[in-house]
Protein backbone atom coordinates (compact mmCIF):
# COMPACT_ATOMS: atom_id res chain seq x y z
CA UNK A 1 0.00 0.00 0.00
CA UNK A 2 1.41 3.63 -0.74
CA UNK A 3 0.77 6.31 1.30
CA UNK A 4 0.98 9.94 -0.03
CA UNK A 5 -0.02 13.24 1.10
CA UNK A 6 -1.79 15.89 -1.41
CA UNK A 7 -3.17 19.32 -1.02
CA UNK A 8 -6.17 17.47 -2.82
CA UNK A 9 -7.38 14.02 -3.79
CA UNK A 10 -9.83 13.09 -6.66
CA UNK A 11 -12.13 10.32 -6.45
CA UNK A 12 -13.03 9.32 -10.98
CA UNK A 13 -10.99 10.19 -13.56
CA UNK A 14 -14.05 11.13 -15.55
CA UNK A 15 -13.81 14.18 -17.76
CA UNK A 16 -14.80 16.01 -14.43
CA UNK A 17 -12.03 14.69 -11.91
CA UNK A 18 -9.79 15.21 -14.38
CA UNK A 19 -10.09 18.78 -15.38
CA UNK A 20 -10.35 19.67 -11.31
CA UNK A 21 -6.98 17.63 -10.86
CA UNK A 22 -5.86 19.84 -14.21
CA UNK A 23 -6.77 23.12 -12.85
CA UNK A 24 -6.02 22.71 -9.22
CA UNK A 25 -2.36 21.66 -10.72
CA UNK A 26 -2.56 24.47 -12.70
CA UNK A 27 -2.96 26.65 -9.96
CA UNK A 28 0.37 25.24 -8.24
CA UNK A 29 -1.38 22.28 -5.70
CA UNK A 30 -0.46 18.75 -5.51
CA UNK A 31 -2.93 16.16 -6.38
CA UNK A 32 -3.55 12.59 -6.78
CA UNK A 33 -6.74 11.59 -8.82
CA UNK A 34 -7.95 7.49 -7.83
CA UNK A 35 -10.08 5.80 -10.80
CA UNK A 36 -12.03 2.77 -10.25
CA UNK A 37 -11.36 1.57 -13.49
CA UNK A 38 -8.41 0.56 -15.73
CA UNK A 39 -8.63 3.40 -18.04
CA UNK A 40 -9.50 7.26 -17.88
CA UNK A 41 -12.18 8.96 -19.39
CA UNK A 42 -16.11 7.43 -17.37
CA UNK A 43 -18.82 7.17 -19.41
CA UNK A 44 -16.44 8.49 -22.73
CA UNK A 45 -14.94 5.35 -23.95
CA UNK A 46 -13.47 3.93 -27.53
CA UNK A 47 -12.50 1.00 -28.86
CA UNK A 48 -11.27 0.05 -32.33
CA UNK A 49 -13.38 -3.09 -33.61
CA UNK A 50 -12.57 -4.54 -36.85
CA UNK A 51 -10.89 -1.35 -37.76
CA UNK A 52 -13.94 0.57 -37.02
CA UNK A 53 -13.23 3.15 -34.38
CA UNK A 54 -16.77 2.75 -31.77
CA UNK A 55 -17.58 5.23 -29.23
CA UNK A 56 -19.23 3.61 -26.74
CA UNK A 57 -20.25 6.51 -24.83
CA UNK A 58 -20.27 10.24 -24.75
CA UNK A 59 -19.23 11.68 -28.66
CA UNK A 60 -20.88 14.81 -29.92
CA UNK A 61 -20.24 18.15 -29.04
CA UNK A 62 -22.56 21.11 -29.73
CA UNK A 63 -21.41 24.88 -30.84
CA UNK A 64 -23.22 26.14 -27.37
CA UNK A 65 -20.50 23.81 -25.33
CA UNK A 66 -17.68 26.40 -25.05
CA UNK A 67 -16.43 25.22 -21.76
CA UNK A 68 -15.98 21.86 -23.50
CA UNK A 69 -14.09 23.53 -27.06
CA UNK A 70 -11.90 25.75 -24.84
CA UNK A 71 -10.80 22.88 -23.16
CA UNK A 72 -9.90 20.91 -26.88
CA UNK A 73 -8.59 24.14 -28.05
CA UNK A 74 -5.61 23.86 -25.26
CA UNK A 75 -5.25 20.70 -25.48
CA UNK A 76 -4.63 20.66 -29.17
CA UNK A 77 -7.61 18.12 -30.08
CA UNK A 78 -9.49 19.22 -33.74
CA UNK A 79 -13.60 18.37 -34.48
CA UNK A 80 -15.31 17.17 -37.43
CA UNK A 81 -18.83 17.68 -38.31
CA UNK A 82 -20.80 14.60 -38.04
CA UNK A 83 -22.29 13.41 -41.44
CA UNK A 84 -25.72 15.22 -42.41
CA UNK A 85 -26.45 15.58 -46.24
CA UNK A 86 -29.61 13.83 -47.73
CA UNK A 87 -32.78 12.78 -46.27
CA UNK A 88 -34.10 11.89 -42.92
CA UNK A 89 -36.33 9.12 -42.42
CA UNK A 90 -39.34 9.34 -39.95
CA UNK A 91 -41.65 6.22 -38.82
CA UNK A 92 -45.15 7.23 -37.46
CA UNK A 93 -47.42 5.41 -34.69
CA UNK A 94 -49.09 3.08 -37.06
CA UNK A 95 -45.65 2.35 -38.71
CA UNK A 96 -45.79 4.16 -42.00
CA UNK A 97 -42.72 5.21 -43.06
CA UNK A 98 -41.63 8.81 -44.48
CA UNK A 99 -38.75 10.11 -45.83
CA UNK A 100 -38.57 13.48 -45.71
CA UNK A 101 -36.07 16.95 -45.54
CA UNK A 102 -36.19 19.82 -43.72
CA UNK A 103 -36.80 20.51 -39.50
CA UNK A 104 -40.03 19.21 -39.06
CA UNK A 105 -41.22 15.81 -38.55
CA UNK A 106 -43.70 15.30 -41.94
CA UNK A 107 -46.80 14.34 -39.32
CA UNK A 108 -49.45 16.68 -40.87
CA UNK A 109 -50.33 19.93 -40.82
CA UNK A 110 -52.25 19.84 -37.57
CA UNK A 111 -50.17 18.24 -35.03
CA UNK A 112 -46.73 20.46 -36.97
CA UNK A 113 -48.74 23.49 -35.44
CA UNK A 114 -48.95 21.66 -32.11
CA UNK A 115 -46.08 21.14 -31.71
CA UNK A 116 -44.40 24.32 -32.67
CA UNK A 117 -46.64 25.66 -29.70
CA UNK A 118 -45.14 23.07 -27.75
CA UNK A 119 -41.50 24.11 -28.63
CA UNK A 120 -42.37 27.87 -28.48
CA UNK A 121 -43.62 27.49 -25.14
CA UNK A 122 -40.87 24.95 -23.82
CA UNK A 123 -38.66 28.21 -25.41
CA UNK A 124 -40.68 30.86 -23.78
CA UNK A 125 -40.24 29.16 -20.28
CA UNK A 126 -36.60 28.15 -21.08
CA UNK A 127 -35.20 31.56 -21.34
CA UNK A 128 -36.36 32.28 -17.96
CA UNK A 129 -34.40 29.09 -16.20
CA UNK A 130 -31.35 29.99 -15.06
CA UNK A 131 -29.41 26.47 -15.72
CA UNK A 132 -27.84 26.72 -12.77
CA UNK A 133 -30.51 27.70 -10.44
CA UNK A 134 -33.98 26.13 -11.75
CA UNK A 135 -34.93 26.28 -8.77
CA UNK A 136 -35.44 29.78 -8.45
CA UNK A 137 -37.77 30.46 -11.02
CA UNK A 138 -41.25 31.73 -10.18
CA UNK A 139 -43.40 28.58 -10.81
CA UNK A 140 -40.39 25.85 -9.98
CA UNK A 141 -42.08 24.22 -7.34
CA UNK A 142 -45.50 23.65 -9.51
CA UNK A 143 -43.50 22.80 -12.32
CA UNK A 144 -41.28 20.48 -10.35
CA UNK A 145 -44.80 18.95 -9.12
CA UNK A 146 -45.98 17.78 -12.45
CA UNK A 147 -44.77 15.03 -14.76
CA UNK A 148 -43.49 16.35 -18.20
CA UNK A 149 -45.90 13.99 -19.87
CA UNK A 150 -48.81 14.84 -18.36
CA UNK A 151 -47.66 19.02 -18.33
CA UNK A 152 -47.16 18.75 -22.28
CA UNK A 153 -51.08 17.30 -22.12
CA UNK A 154 -51.85 20.59 -20.43
CA UNK A 155 -50.72 22.75 -23.02
CA UNK A 156 -51.97 20.37 -26.40
CA UNK A 157 -54.19 17.61 -26.66
CA UNK A 158 -52.58 16.35 -29.87
CA UNK A 159 -51.25 13.02 -28.59
CA UNK A 160 -48.60 12.58 -31.71
CA UNK A 161 -47.32 16.39 -31.00
CA UNK A 162 -46.80 15.32 -27.06
CA UNK A 163 -44.98 12.31 -27.83
CA UNK A 164 -42.83 13.85 -30.45
CA UNK A 165 -42.13 16.46 -28.23
CA UNK A 166 -41.60 14.41 -24.93
CA UNK A 167 -39.15 12.39 -27.18
CA UNK A 168 -36.68 15.33 -27.10
CA UNK A 169 -36.35 15.15 -23.52
CA UNK A 170 -37.48 11.89 -22.24
CA UNK A 171 -36.22 9.11 -24.47
CA UNK A 172 -33.43 11.60 -26.32
CA UNK A 173 -31.87 13.02 -23.30
CA UNK A 174 -32.85 11.84 -19.62
CA UNK A 175 -33.95 8.38 -21.03
CA UNK A 176 -36.69 8.21 -18.34
CA UNK A 177 -40.35 7.50 -19.56
CA UNK A 178 -41.75 10.99 -19.37
CA UNK A 179 -44.27 10.77 -16.72
CA UNK A 180 -41.38 10.02 -14.50
CA UNK A 181 -39.53 13.43 -14.06
CA UNK A 182 -40.84 16.88 -13.79
CA UNK A 183 -41.71 19.71 -15.91
CA UNK A 184 -38.99 21.82 -14.48
CA UNK A 185 -36.61 18.97 -15.01
CA UNK A 186 -37.48 19.02 -18.58
CA UNK A 187 -36.69 22.90 -18.06
CA UNK A 188 -33.71 22.16 -17.06
CA UNK A 189 -32.44 20.14 -19.53
CA UNK A 190 -32.97 22.86 -22.33
CA UNK A 191 -32.12 25.24 -20.50
CA UNK A 192 -28.27 23.58 -20.53
CA UNK A 193 -28.19 23.80 -24.31
CA UNK A 194 -29.07 27.40 -24.52
CA UNK A 195 -33.18 26.82 -25.72
CA UNK A 196 -35.40 24.06 -26.45
CA UNK A 197 -35.37 24.80 -29.89
CA UNK A 198 -31.56 23.80 -29.83
CA UNK A 199 -32.23 20.85 -28.27
CA UNK A 200 -34.82 19.64 -30.92
CA UNK A 201 -32.39 20.39 -33.56
CA UNK A 202 -29.94 17.40 -33.98
CA UNK A 203 -27.94 19.19 -36.18
CA UNK A 204 -26.80 21.77 -33.63
CA UNK A 205 -27.04 19.64 -30.59
CA UNK A 206 -25.42 16.58 -32.37
CA UNK A 207 -23.21 18.80 -33.94
CA UNK A 208 -19.73 17.90 -34.18
CA UNK A 209 -17.25 14.89 -32.69
CA UNK A 210 -13.61 14.53 -31.77
CA UNK A 211 -10.68 13.71 -33.64
CA UNK A 212 -9.13 11.26 -31.41
CA UNK A 213 -12.44 10.71 -29.90
CA UNK A 214 -14.47 11.91 -26.96
CA UNK A 215 -12.10 10.07 -24.68
CA UNK A 216 -9.22 10.86 -25.93
CA UNK A 217 -10.03 14.58 -24.19
CA UNK A 218 -9.35 12.54 -20.99
CA UNK A 219 -6.51 10.82 -22.60
CA UNK A 220 -4.93 14.42 -23.25
CA UNK A 221 -5.33 15.91 -19.73
CA UNK A 222 -4.26 12.20 -17.80
CA UNK A 223 -1.14 12.66 -19.63
CA UNK A 224 -0.62 15.83 -18.78
CA UNK A 225 -1.50 14.86 -15.32
CA UNK A 226 1.02 11.91 -15.87
CA UNK A 227 1.92 9.94 -12.41
CA UNK A 228 -0.83 11.22 -10.38
CA UNK A 229 -3.42 9.51 -11.85
CA UNK A 230 -3.64 6.44 -10.39
CA UNK A 231 -6.12 3.36 -11.79
CA UNK A 232 -7.34 0.17 -10.60
CA UNK A 233 -8.00 2.22 -6.99
CA UNK A 234 -11.62 2.26 -6.54
CA UNK A 235 -12.45 4.43 -3.15
CA UNK A 236 -15.00 2.62 -0.74
CA UNK A 237 -14.01 4.87 2.32
CA UNK A 238 -13.07 8.16 3.12
CA UNK A 239 -11.99 9.17 6.39
CA UNK A 240 -12.83 13.19 7.12
CA UNK A 241 -12.58 16.23 9.47
CA UNK A 242 -12.65 19.91 8.84
CA UNK A 243 -8.79 19.66 9.10
CA UNK A 244 -8.82 16.97 6.10
CA UNK A 245 -9.66 13.87 4.69
CA UNK A 246 -8.25 10.45 3.82
CA UNK A 247 -9.21 8.54 0.93
CA UNK A 248 -8.58 4.60 0.42
CA UNK A 249 -8.07 3.23 -2.64
CA UNK A 250 -7.49 -0.28 -3.45
CA UNK A 251 -3.44 -0.06 -3.47
CA UNK A 252 -2.99 3.76 -2.64
CA UNK A 253 -4.44 6.00 0.31
CA UNK A 254 -4.31 9.70 0.24
CA UNK A 255 -4.44 12.07 2.92
CA UNK A 256 -4.91 15.61 1.56
CA UNK A 257 -6.50 19.23 2.49
CA UNK A 258 -9.76 18.40 0.48
CA UNK A 259 -11.21 16.01 -1.51
CA UNK A 260 -13.36 16.10 -5.16
CA UNK A 261 -16.02 13.15 -5.48
CA UNK A 262 -15.86 13.33 -9.36
CA UNK A 263 -18.40 10.16 -9.58
CA UNK A 264 -22.02 10.16 -10.51
CA UNK A 265 -24.31 10.88 -8.13
CA UNK A 266 -26.01 7.47 -8.01
CA UNK A 267 -22.60 6.06 -7.14
CA UNK A 268 -22.11 8.53 -3.83
CA UNK A 269 -23.46 5.87 -1.75
CA UNK A 270 -20.80 3.36 -3.26
CA UNK A 271 -18.45 5.14 -0.07
CA UNK A 272 -17.82 4.44 3.41
CA UNK A 273 -17.74 8.16 5.13
CA UNK A 274 -16.76 8.19 8.42
CA UNK A 275 -18.29 10.14 10.04
CA UNK A 276 -21.51 9.85 7.88
CA UNK A 277 -22.31 12.55 5.83
CA UNK A 278 -25.15 14.98 6.86
CA UNK A 279 -28.50 13.63 6.60
CA UNK A 280 -29.71 16.23 3.84
CA UNK A 281 -27.14 14.50 1.73
CA UNK A 282 -27.97 10.90 2.63
CA UNK A 283 -31.42 12.23 1.63
CA UNK A 284 -30.98 13.76 -1.32
CA UNK A 285 -28.66 11.42 -3.16
CA UNK A 286 -31.35 9.08 -3.21
CA UNK A 287 -33.84 10.64 -5.50
CA UNK A 288 -30.91 10.93 -8.22
CA UNK A 289 -31.18 8.06 -10.48
CA UNK A 290 -29.40 7.18 -13.73
CA UNK A 291 -31.59 6.70 -17.22
CA UNK A 292 -31.03 3.68 -19.50
CA UNK A 293 -30.15 3.92 -22.92
CA UNK A 294 -28.46 1.37 -25.37
CA UNK A 295 -26.00 2.67 -27.64
CA UNK A 296 -25.74 0.18 -30.26
CA UNK A 297 -23.22 0.46 -33.26
CA UNK A 298 -23.50 -1.86 -37.03
CA UNK A 299 -20.66 -1.04 -38.77
CA UNK A 300 -21.01 -1.99 -42.90
CA UNK A 301 -18.87 -2.08 -45.85
CA UNK A 302 -20.00 1.23 -47.10
CA UNK A 303 -22.82 3.73 -45.93
CA UNK A 304 -24.95 2.33 -48.18
CA UNK A 305 -27.84 5.06 -47.07
CA UNK A 306 -25.59 8.15 -48.54
CA UNK A 307 -26.08 6.58 -52.00
CA UNK A 308 -29.66 6.36 -51.60
CA UNK A 309 -29.36 10.10 -50.82
CA UNK A 310 -30.09 9.37 -47.25
CA UNK A 311 -28.71 11.26 -44.13
CA UNK A 312 -28.81 7.97 -42.06
CA UNK A 313 -31.01 9.99 -39.63
CA UNK A 314 -34.15 8.20 -38.55
CA UNK A 315 -36.59 9.02 -35.94
CA UNK A 316 -39.27 6.98 -34.46
CA UNK A 317 -40.60 7.87 -31.50
CA UNK A 318 -43.03 5.07 -31.07
CA UNK A 319 -40.03 2.49 -32.64
CA UNK A 320 -38.18 0.20 -30.53
CA UNK A 321 -34.92 2.02 -32.00
CA UNK A 322 -36.45 5.72 -31.22
CA UNK A 323 -33.15 7.56 -33.01
CA UNK A 324 -30.61 6.48 -35.67
CA UNK A 325 -27.56 8.63 -37.08
CA UNK A 326 -25.00 8.28 -39.59
CA UNK A 327 -21.69 7.75 -36.85
CA UNK A 328 -19.29 7.05 -39.55
CA UNK A 329 -15.59 7.62 -38.01
CA UNK A 330 -13.61 10.58 -39.47
CA UNK A 331 -11.14 9.08 -42.21
CA UNK A 332 -12.84 5.59 -42.23
CA UNK A 333 -14.36 4.13 -45.61
CA UNK A 334 -16.99 1.81 -43.38
CA UNK A 335 -20.29 2.84 -42.72
CA UNK A 336 -21.44 3.30 -39.16
CA UNK A 337 -25.12 3.75 -37.98
CA UNK A 338 -25.73 4.59 -34.48
CA UNK A 339 -29.45 3.38 -33.07
CA UNK A 340 -30.48 4.34 -29.28
CA UNK A 341 -33.13 2.47 -27.28
CA UNK A 342 -34.09 4.19 -24.62
CA UNK A 343 -35.80 3.41 -21.21
CA UNK A 344 -39.05 0.83 -21.27
CA UNK A 345 -37.63 -0.45 -24.92
CA UNK A 346 -34.09 -1.33 -23.36
CA UNK A 347 -35.63 -3.05 -20.24
CA UNK A 348 -37.73 -5.13 -23.03
CA UNK A 349 -34.42 -5.75 -25.12
CA UNK A 350 -33.03 -7.55 -21.67
CA UNK A 351 -35.62 -9.78 -21.26
CA UNK A 352 -34.67 -11.52 -24.72
CA UNK A 353 -31.31 -13.95 -25.13
CA UNK A 354 -28.69 -12.03 -26.86
CA UNK A 355 -28.94 -12.97 -30.36
CA UNK A 356 -32.77 -12.44 -29.95
CA UNK A 357 -31.75 -8.19 -29.01
CA UNK A 358 -29.34 -8.12 -31.82
CA UNK A 359 -31.77 -9.50 -34.57
CA UNK A 360 -35.05 -7.47 -32.94
CA UNK A 361 -32.44 -4.30 -32.77
CA UNK A 362 -31.48 -4.73 -36.34
CA UNK A 363 -34.98 -5.44 -37.89
CA UNK A 364 -35.80 -1.96 -36.13
CA UNK A 365 -32.65 -0.16 -37.89
CA UNK A 366 -34.08 -2.09 -40.97
CA UNK A 367 -37.62 -0.57 -40.82
CA UNK A 368 -35.87 2.89 -41.18
CA UNK A 369 -33.47 2.10 -44.26
CA UNK A 370 -34.38 -1.27 -45.53
CA UNK A 371 -32.86 -4.65 -45.50
CA UNK A 372 -29.06 -3.59 -46.29
CA UNK A 373 -29.34 -2.83 -42.25
CA UNK A 374 -29.58 -6.18 -41.35
CA UNK A 375 -25.97 -7.74 -42.11
CA UNK A 376 -23.78 -5.71 -40.63
CA UNK A 377 -19.83 -6.47 -40.59
CA UNK A 378 -19.69 -5.58 -37.05
CA UNK A 379 -22.23 -5.09 -33.87
CA UNK A 380 -21.59 -3.55 -31.00
CA UNK A 381 -24.36 -2.57 -28.28
CA UNK A 382 -23.04 -0.76 -25.21
CA UNK A 383 -24.76 -0.66 -21.74
CA UNK A 384 -23.27 1.22 -18.94
CA UNK A 385 -26.18 -0.17 -17.27
CA UNK A 386 -24.05 -3.28 -16.43
CA UNK A 387 -21.01 -1.01 -15.47
CA UNK A 388 -20.92 -1.28 -12.01
CA UNK A 389 -18.94 2.47 -11.90
CA UNK A 390 -21.65 3.89 -14.11
CA UNK A 391 -24.96 1.82 -14.00
CA UNK A 392 -26.98 3.30 -16.17
CA UNK A 393 -27.09 5.61 -19.12
CA UNK A 394 -26.16 8.84 -20.08
CA UNK A 395 -26.92 10.53 -16.41
CA UNK A 396 -28.48 10.90 -13.53
CA UNK A 397 -31.66 12.91 -12.93
CA UNK A 398 -34.26 13.77 -10.03
CA UNK A 399 -37.31 12.20 -9.45
CA UNK A 400 -40.70 14.11 -9.02
CA UNK A 401 -40.35 17.19 -6.82
CA UNK A 402 -36.57 16.16 -6.39
CA UNK A 403 -35.12 19.30 -8.62
CA UNK A 404 -37.02 21.66 -6.65
CA UNK A 405 -36.36 20.26 -2.95
CA UNK A 406 -32.62 18.74 -3.03
CA UNK A 407 -31.45 20.65 -5.89
CA UNK A 408 -30.36 23.88 -4.00
CA UNK A 409 -28.27 21.72 -1.99
CA UNK A 410 -26.71 19.21 -4.47
CA UNK A 411 -23.25 21.48 -5.14
CA UNK A 412 -23.00 23.42 -1.50
CA UNK A 413 -19.26 21.07 -0.21
CA UNK A 414 -19.98 18.88 2.96
CA UNK A 415 -16.35 20.34 5.05
CA UNK A 416 -13.88 19.53 2.90
CA UNK A 417 -15.39 17.18 0.26
CA UNK A 418 -16.82 18.97 -3.18
CA UNK A 419 -19.27 17.31 -5.84
CA UNK A 420 -18.22 17.81 -9.13
CA UNK A 421 -19.97 16.02 -12.16
CA UNK A 422 -21.95 16.69 -15.35
CA UNK A 423 -25.13 15.55 -13.70
CA UNK A 424 -24.81 18.32 -11.03
CA UNK A 425 -23.91 21.11 -13.80
CA UNK A 426 -26.07 24.18 -15.20
CA UNK A 427 -24.93 24.54 -18.52
CA UNK A 428 -23.73 21.62 -20.36
CA UNK A 429 -25.79 19.57 -17.80
CA UNK A 430 -25.32 15.74 -18.29
CA UNK A 431 -22.44 16.45 -21.05
CA UNK A 432 -18.95 16.46 -21.24
CA UNK A 433 -19.23 20.26 -21.50
CA UNK A 434 -21.13 20.24 -18.24
CA UNK A 435 -18.38 17.98 -16.28
CA UNK A 436 -15.17 20.08 -17.49
CA UNK A 437 -17.48 23.25 -16.23
CA UNK A 438 -18.15 21.48 -13.22
CA UNK A 439 -14.47 20.52 -12.46
CA UNK A 440 -12.92 23.73 -13.06
CA UNK A 441 -15.92 25.57 -10.79
CA UNK A 442 -14.96 22.80 -8.40
CA UNK A 443 -11.34 23.50 -8.75
CA UNK A 444 -11.61 27.48 -8.36
CA UNK A 445 -13.97 26.82 -5.12
CA UNK A 446 -11.27 25.02 -3.94
CA UNK A 447 -8.17 26.86 -4.47
CA UNK A 448 -10.05 29.98 -2.78
CA UNK A 449 -11.39 27.68 0.25
CA UNK A 450 -7.23 26.72 0.40
CA UNK A 451 -5.97 30.26 -0.39
CA UNK A 452 -8.48 32.09 1.48
CA UNK A 453 -8.88 34.25 -1.68
CA UNK A 454 -12.50 35.00 -3.36
CA UNK A 455 -13.90 32.71 -5.20
CA UNK A 456 -13.34 33.04 -8.65
CA UNK A 457 -16.85 33.35 -10.32
CA UNK A 458 -16.23 32.77 -14.01
CA UNK A 459 -14.74 29.40 -12.95
CA UNK A 460 -15.75 27.80 -16.08
CA UNK A 461 -13.54 30.15 -18.34
CA UNK A 462 -16.84 31.26 -20.40
CA UNK A 463 -19.85 34.13 -19.78
CA UNK A 464 -22.92 32.41 -18.66
CA UNK A 465 -25.52 32.86 -21.60
CA UNK A 466 -28.32 33.08 -18.71
CA UNK A 467 -26.40 35.63 -17.31
CA UNK A 468 -25.51 37.81 -20.27
CA UNK A 469 -29.39 37.72 -21.66
CA UNK A 470 -30.51 38.71 -18.03
CA UNK A 471 -28.25 41.74 -18.82
CA UNK A 472 -29.15 42.43 -21.81
CA UNK A 473 -32.98 42.26 -21.11
CA UNK A 474 -32.33 44.44 -18.21
C1 LIG B 1 -23.85 6.01 -23.90
C2 LIG B 1 -23.56 7.45 -23.56
C3 LIG B 1 -23.62 8.42 -24.54
C4 LIG B 1 -23.37 9.76 -24.24
N1 LIG B 1 -23.37 10.70 -25.25
C5 LIG B 1 -22.90 11.94 -25.00
C6 LIG B 1 -22.60 12.85 -26.07
O1 LIG B 1 -22.78 12.51 -27.25
N2 LIG B 1 -22.09 14.07 -25.75
C7 LIG B 1 -21.83 14.45 -24.46
O2 LIG B 1 -21.35 15.57 -24.22
N3 LIG B 1 -22.11 13.59 -23.42
C8 LIG B 1 -22.59 12.36 -23.66
N4 LIG B 1 -22.77 11.47 -22.64
C9 LIG B 1 -22.59 11.94 -21.25
C10 LIG B 1 -21.12 12.11 -20.86
O3 LIG B 1 -20.39 10.98 -21.24
C11 LIG B 1 -21.06 12.37 -19.36
O4 LIG B 1 -21.82 13.52 -19.07
C12 LIG B 1 -19.63 12.59 -18.86
O5 LIG B 1 -18.78 11.53 -19.17
C13 LIG B 1 -19.66 12.78 -17.36
O6 LIG B 1 -18.36 13.03 -16.87
P1 LIG B 1 -18.06 12.89 -15.32
O7 LIG B 1 -16.60 13.05 -15.16
O8 LIG B 1 -18.99 13.78 -14.57
O9 LIG B 1 -18.50 11.39 -14.92
P2 LIG B 1 -18.00 9.99 -15.53
O10 LIG B 1 -17.64 10.14 -16.96
O11 LIG B 1 -19.03 9.00 -15.17
O12 LIG B 1 -16.66 9.69 -14.71
C14 LIG B 1 -16.72 9.25 -13.36
C15 LIG B 1 -15.51 8.37 -13.09
O13 LIG B 1 -15.53 7.97 -11.70
C16 LIG B 1 -15.10 6.62 -11.61
N5 LIG B 1 -15.60 6.08 -10.34
C17 LIG B 1 -16.87 5.78 -9.99
N6 LIG B 1 -16.92 5.38 -8.69
C18 LIG B 1 -15.64 5.42 -8.23
C19 LIG B 1 -15.03 5.13 -6.96
N7 LIG B 1 -15.76 4.73 -5.90
N8 LIG B 1 -13.69 5.27 -6.84
C20 LIG B 1 -12.93 5.70 -7.89
N9 LIG B 1 -13.46 5.99 -9.11
C21 LIG B 1 -14.79 5.86 -9.27
C22 LIG B 1 -15.72 5.97 -12.84
O14 LIG B 1 -15.07 4.77 -13.16
C23 LIG B 1 -15.51 7.07 -13.89
O15 LIG B 1 -14.26 6.93 -14.54
C24 LIG B 1 -23.05 10.13 -22.91
C25 LIG B 1 -22.99 9.15 -21.91
C26 LIG B 1 -23.25 7.83 -22.22
C27 LIG B 1 -23.17 6.80 -21.13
Amino acid sequence: MTTLDRDVVIIGAGPSGLTAAYELRKAGKTVAVLEARDRVGGRTWSQNMDGATIEIGGQWISPDQTGLYSLIEELGIETFERYKEGKSVYIAEDGTRTVYEGEDFPVGEATIAEMNKLIAEMDRLTAEVNPDAPWEHPQAAELDMVSFHHWLRTISNDEAACNNIGLFIAGGMLTKPAHTFSALQALLMSSSAGSFSNLVDEDFILDRRMVGTMQGVSIAVAKRLGEDVYLNNPVLKLDWSEEGVTAYGAGVTVNAKKVVIAVPPNLYSRISYNPPLPRRQHVTHQHQSMGLVIKVHAVYSTPFWREEGLSGTCFGPNSIVQEVYDNTYHGESTGTLVGFISDVNADAMFELSEAERKETILKGIAEFLGDKALTPEVFYLSDFGSEEWTRGAYATSYDLGGLFRFGPDQNKNVGPIYFSSSDLAGEGYQHVDGAVRMGRRTAARIVAAVDGTDYDVNYDGVVSKFAAAQEQNA
